[in-house]
């Protein structure tokens, strides 16, 4: 068990498999974050009751409880309502059929996962629950350089590569949502509300409907595309950045 040292993020890591909880320990370990460990379920939400976290790593099947109950536990009751959940899970299939059960996990990894991987979603899910982050926005005017593109919300621009792109309000908030939050999956009702915020006469369509229209105006082959990822029964999210 690592020390609690005020400044530096927590993350309750909740893995029944010892090999893959010390491997995990070990990366936060690395990268000076803290870190509080469980190898059931019902010990994992015992923690997540009595002490604040900045992040939570969740194996899906757990003894005891499984991830999907600890996840929803933690966001009924808690002291950590709000915290970004990372959920583990073995399969393809059951990632699919988590995200189908609706969660409240933030995002997915299937192991085997690579370590790089697994740490650029740790730092995207820190970042979004970093209170300066915590809802990107059009007029939050914080520039976003994201590989070859630059979105400018103060004076609404984009540039790919050498080129401005005109965008429409809906699609720049779209993309501004997606970059500055790159890695991690938003489910098309989280983009709904995001992008439209709360108008009336939008649905899911639209959405995808969206992605298509600026997929052909920033992807540089809109039918394989490389930015605006379409993440298989969960929604959308822009391609992993490895942090330089
Ligand atoms: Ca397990």
């Amino acid at each position: 068990m690592a020390s609690t040292l005020a400044p530096r993020p927590t993350i309750l890591v909740v893995e029944d498999e010892p090999h893959i909880r010390e491997l995990v320990c070990l990366h936060l370990e690395l990268e000076d974050l803290a870190y509080v460990q469980a190898a059931e379920g019902d010990a994992g939400l015992a923690l997540a009751r009595s002490q604040h976290f900045d992040l939570v790593i969740l194996d899906l099947m757990l003894p005891g409880l499984d991830g999907v109950t600890v996840c929803r536990a933690i966001r009924r009751e808690s002291m950590n309502t709000d915290v970004p959940v990372l959920m583990l899970t073995a399969r393809r299939e059951e990632s699919d059929k988590v995200v189908g059960l609706d969660s409240g996990a933030d995002d997915y990894l299937t192991k085997p996962f690579g370590v790089r991987e697994m740490m650029a979603r740790v730092r995207a899910l820190l970042r979004r629950g970093a209170p300066a982050a915590q809802s990107p926005a059009v007029d939050a005017s914080r520039p976003i350089v994201y590989r070859h593109i630059e979105v400018d919300p103060a004076r609404r621009k984009v540039r790919v590569g050498e080129r401005d792109v005109e965008l429409t309000t809906n699609e720049f908030q779209l993309l501004y949502v997606l970059l500055a939050n790159a890695g991690i999956v938003f489910s098309r009702e989280a983009l709904l509300n995001k992008v439209w915020k709360g108008e009336a006469f939008v649905t899911v369509r639209s959405v995808d409907t969206l992605v298509k229209r600026l997929r052909k105006k920033i992807e540089a082959a809109p039918g394989e595309p490389s930015v605006i990822l379409t993440v298989w029964g969960a929604g959308y999210k822009a391609a992993d950045v490895e942090d330089a």
